[in-house]
């Protein structure tokens, strides 16, 4: 299946961010302010300890 950017119309393999079923690209999710879909990032399993995020810089 194919994807394309809301708002500049750009075909993508992945949503970077959607609201509702609107799906925009890294550059315009920024650009709009919109957060990363919370699933995208690939995340480290669940036995590892998590950062702090004090911690980094
Ligand atoms: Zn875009």
């Amino acid at each position: 299946m194919s994807l394309v950017c809301v708002r500049c119309r750009r075909p993508m393999s992945a949503a970077f961010a959607t609201v509702g079923e609107y799906a925009y690209g890294p550059k315009c999710a920024k650009i709009a302010g919109l957060l990363p879909n919370v699933s995208h990032a690939p995340r480290a399993p669940m036995n590892q300890p998590e950062v702090d995020a004090s911690q980094l810089a």
